[in-house]
């Protein structure tokens, strides 16, 4: 019997993020289409011949995309919202990118988060009116693509069921209509599209259906057996796979997939699905496939083969040794692409890792050994079983003193003595501010040149008098924009900064650092998080001397910019040999040094960015109240050592914090700005509701994540909304998120029509 062996999802950016450039140039009208196909399809091929070359079985084809596979099944479905005025035909780059990215006349479509990870889909937005239709072939174009390179793949759909459970319901039916009723409208176009696949020579398909390890109720949950009931006949001659992960599957919802109908095969994620085993252990139907994701898709750590070894073998006896499968915990996309490029980690540190790469190469080592090939691979194993016992082991990971510190905050309260409207008070006698302030979240447009110095300076190329000068340059320009555009609380800009979280990393210990090791968030973006290896502590002041000399520039408040422990947690690749909160915990300690520090240099209001605190927030409700007192936790522990007077900012990313609005509450910042137009002004409601909210709060008046420019007007209508279910006291005029991704053409006229819409409103009140 050969190997069994499953890649459940590939990186689309490339090694050194070639889909990006290309995007952004084509984007700029740099490029023509036929380039980014060109460059698209190179990618493709590469990964399909490296899985192959690996000896992969089952090798996933359609989990490329040019933005995002959901906008794909979108597509897919036709389910065009009306806005973007499509025809009809198959779907092009026009309408793809103008629901990704908005265009000149129409905003994007709604961004969310995807699970609990980094990475964003476009949410669909359906009504009752949408008139599906079969709009986009790329799932049997890339099917066809990789038969004619000689490679037969499994094609990968977003399931039916997931689909509908991710979307949202279209302007003006959002109270009244179930979006699980489109069931049988979608389900005609994935027959077609199934059959198509079908007949081009597929023998396998991949139905992802993670929501299944959501908690759903039972009526979502016979939404998937009358769907994959309809869909029986269609599937049958085909291996079906329904691919779930991210976390346990609930024993309700594990006994509803393995009851339906037309389904062969199932994928589990046995990393974070740990009681997941005892469930196939206690039941498993006769005669189909597990697909046991074993290897993890989220993280850079080597797997423990022989631990992992043990586990398969212990499941071959259940499943039968022809129908188990070893995989990935889910789509790699979520993991940095190729270790072979970190040219600038050490032997040590590298023999403890592995990217989307090598993880292929241990699904394969793993199903070598389960076919009774493990001779012929003992030096894999006992190099890995080396490295494990040198990660346990090394001085690198561990510090006593920082253990013990961290140790010490477990169970105790930190909260600042004084309450928030007191705080309030006593800041504004210092800080003078008029009503409605204006401020920006943090960072501004990243120019090619800015980069330039940053990279030359990493490289030595340029001395660091030469850099500093640079960056001083560079925030006094930002400084005197905002004084010019008569911006209230200032930013420096983060001109120094590649990333929020990586910034950070780089200074503290414990921390490592990879030169390519990018994994996406949204479109073409992507961020490279840090590896935190070891115990946490930070050496000396971080951001300081930046943030001191911008105050110097000014006399307007100039706020220090700090990113928060649960988002440094959250954006970065964590340790596996501990609890989370133990890591968060370390950081906050380190944070807290920072907030003190910045405060003695007369910084008299610092931002902490919680920008991931709601993503970490676990799926499964059960463990959601422990994630947020922790993290609350860790927050407030960073601000607890400061004068009343100082005041303390925080930023949140996306929306959906209704649920969580008591743990934001509960972080006793002094003034918080969120994102927030992007989700049609969703927050407000929970304040609609009559949350009291005492604090300052500044929801972002326009979407950063577009290049359209809003009008004054648009922007007063935003804040007459707000002003209708908030106190005019404690609103604050923002943008959404940082500028960085922006352009100065773009910047510089909305914020002149933010700050011209908060005079006009002030003028008012
Ligand atoms: N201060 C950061 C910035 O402006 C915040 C970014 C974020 O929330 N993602 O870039
Ligand atoms: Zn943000």
């Amino acid at each position: 019997m050969g190997t069994q062996s499953h890649i459940a999802g590939y990186p689309r950016m490339g090694p050194k993020r070639e889909l990006k450039f290309a995007l952004e140039s084509f984007w700029d009208g740099k490029s023509s289409a036929e380039d980014l196909q060109k460059v698209s399809a190179d990618l493709r091929s590469s990964i399909w011949k490296q899985m192959s070359d690996a000896g992969t079985k089952y090798i996933p084809s359609n989990t490329f995309t040019y933005y995002d596979h959901v906008l794909d099944t979108t597509a897919m479905l036709g389910a065009v919202p009306p806005r973007y005025g499509w025809n009809g035909g198959e779907i092009g780059f026009d309408v793809f990118f103008s629901m990704a990215r908005g265009n000149a006349s129409v905003p994007a479509m709604e961004m969310t988060k995807w699970f609990d990870t980094n990475y964003h889909f476009i949410v669909p937005e359906l009504g009752p009116e949408v008139n599906f239709s079969y709009s986009s072939h790329k799932a049997i174009n890339e099917y066809k693509e990789a038969k004619a390179l000689g490679v037969d793949t499994v094609p990968v759909l977003v399931g039916p069921v997931s689909y509908l459970l991710l979307s949202k319901p279209a302007k003006g039916v959002e109270k009244t209509f179930s979006l699980l009723s489109l069931l049988d409208k979608i389900l005609p176009v994935y027959k077609e599209v199934i059959s198509e696949l079908k007949a081009a020579g597929a023998s396998w398909i991949q139905l992802d259906e993670p929501t299944l390890v959501m908690d759903l109720d039972s009526h979502k949950l016979k939404a998937f057996t009358e769907a994959y009931s309809e869909l029986e006949s269609t599937l049958s001659g085909l291996n079906v796979l329904v691919e779930t992960y991210f976390a346990d599957i609930p024993a309700e919802a594990f006994k509803t997939l393995t009851s339906l109908k037309g389904v062969t095969a199932y994928g589990l994620d046995l990393v974070r699905g740990t009681k997941t085993l005892d469930l196939v252990k206690a039941e498993f139907p006769k005669g189909k496939y597990l697909f046991a994701g074993v290897v993890d898709g989220r993280n850079i750590w080597a797997n423990d083969l022989s631990s992992s070894l043990s586990t398969l073998e212990s499941l071959e006896s259940i499943v039968g040794k022809d129908k188990l499968v070893v995989s990935t915990s889910c789509s790699l996309l979520h993991t940095a692409v190729d270790l072979v490029n970190e040219t600038k980690l050490d032997d040590e540190i590298k023999s403890w890792l592995a990217f989307a790469a090598q993880k292929v190469v241990e699904v394969n080592a793993l199903a070598k050994a389960l076919a009774g090939k493990k001779d012929e691979l003992q030096q894999f194993f006992s190099a890995n079983a080396a490295a494990q016992a040198s990660r346990k082991s090394s001085p690198r990971v561990n510090n006593e003193a920082v253990q013990k510190a961290a140790a010490g905050l477990k169970g105790s309260e930190h909260r600042r003595a004084t309450n928030v409207s007191a705080r309030l008070d006593a800041q504004q006698k210092k800080l003078n501010l008029p009503i409605l302030p204006t401020t920006t979240i943090g960072s501004f447009p990243q120019t090619v040149e800015l980069r330039r110095v940053r990279r030359e300076y990493k490289a030595k190329k340029i001395s660091e008098e030469e850099y500093i000068k640079a960056i001083k340059e560079e925030i006094k320009k930002v400084v005197e924009l905002q004084e010019e555009l008569d911006i209230d609380v200032l930013v420096h800009g983060e001109p120094e900064r590649n990333d929020m979280v990586e910034y950070f990393g780089e200074q503290l210990s414990g921390f490592a650092f990879t030169v390519n090791g990018w994994v996406q968030s949204y479109g073409s973006r992507c961020v490279k998080p840090p590896i935190i290896y070891g115990d946490v502590s930070r050496p000396k002041p971080m951001t300081v001397y930046w943030s001191s000399a911008a105050q110097s520039m000014t006399s307007r408040p100039m706020k220090g910019m700090l990113t928060g422990p649960v988002t440094i947690l959250n954006w970065s690749f964590v340790r596996n040999d501990q609890p989370r909160f133990e890591t968060c915990y370390q950081i906050a300690l380190a944070i807290k040094d920072e907030v003190e520090d910045l405060e003695k240099a007369g910084i008299n209001v610092i931002q902490i960015d919680e920008a991931a605190l709601r993503e970490g927030l676990p799926l499964r409700k059960s463990e959601q109240a422990f994630y947020l007192e922790w993290a609350v936790h860790s927050f407030r522990i960073t601000n607890i050592g400061v004068q009343d007077t100082t005041q303390i900012h925080t930023h949140m990313c996306y929306s959906n914090f209704n649920d969580i609005i008591h743990s934001i509450i509960d972080m006793d910042a002094d003034v918080i700005t969120i994102e927030n137009s992007r989700s049609d002004e969703k927050l407000l409601s929970v304040f609609r509701e009559g949350v009291k909210y005492g604090a300052g709060i500044g929801p972002g008046v326009y979407d950063i994540h577009s290049p359209r420019i809003p009008s004054t007007e648009e922007i007063a209508d935003r804040i007459n909304k707000m002003l209708a279910v908030l106190e005019k006291n404690i609103l604050w005029v923002n943008p959404d998120c940082g500028l960085k991704t922006r352009k100065y053409p773009e910047v510089k006229p909305a914020l002149q029509a933010m700050v011209a819409a908060a005079k006009a409103l002030r003028t008012q009140l």
